[in-house]
């Protein structure tokens, strides 16, 4: 790839990982390289993870203690496994492997503190001109936003889980 952007996909409504998910099957299909990893994850077993692994082009990390996450509870575990994760992050983008690198959830681990937020910054100043990079997860910090070239907000106009209805394996996730 000649010319590698950074997008961010964020905001409170659906579609940010399927969103990335979507690019990443584009960028194989056109004999592109990825490289993806999902901070945050507890034990839900994602669809997507099983499937990508299976694509060959697609390398997929997967971050996290295996443990629900609570925003007011991180461990230093968690703090650790979310460093372990931008490190192989960061250098997957760097080793010229990979033609796109996607952080699913980045955001929202620097939001509660997991990584720095500083760290962000720099992976993304660190960025090679032939990678794209693609942070999603809500709370995006303003200055990753001020950095990136395409931003998307995902706006939740309603959610099923508003009237009861709770996460389809399959659908989300
Ligand atoms: P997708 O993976 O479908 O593209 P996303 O990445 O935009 O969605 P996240 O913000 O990562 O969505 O949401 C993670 C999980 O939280 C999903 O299982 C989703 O169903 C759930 N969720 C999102 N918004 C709400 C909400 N308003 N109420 C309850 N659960 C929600
Ligand atoms: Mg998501």
């Amino acid at each position: 790839m000649k010319q590698g952007l950074v997008q961010v996909y964020t905001g409170e409504g659906k579609g940010k990982t399927t969103a990335a998910l979507g690019l990443v099957l584009r960028a194989v299909g056109n004999g592109l390289r990825a490289y993806i990893v999902f901070f945050l994850k507890g034990d839900t077993v994602y669809g997507e993870q099983a499937a990508l692994s299976k694509i060959p082009g697609v390398t997929v990390v997967r971050s996290g203690t295996g443990k629900f996450i609570h925003s007011r509870q991180i461990t230093s575990e968690d703090k650790q496994q979310a460093k372990k994760a931008l490190d192989a992050a960061r250098k997957a983008m760097l080793g010229g492997d990979y033609d796109l690198v996607v952080l699913d959830e980045v955001n929202v681990a620097a939001a509660w503190n997991l990584i720095e937020v500083q760290d962000v910054i720099s992976l993304i100043k660190e960025k090679p001109d032939n990678v794209e990079l693609v942070l999603t997860g809500r709370y995006a910090d303003k200055a990753v936003i001020d950095l990136a070239d395409y931003v998307t907000v995902m706006v939740n106009i309603k959610h099923p889980f508003e009237k009861g209805i709770h996460a389809r394996k399959g659908i989300e996730f």
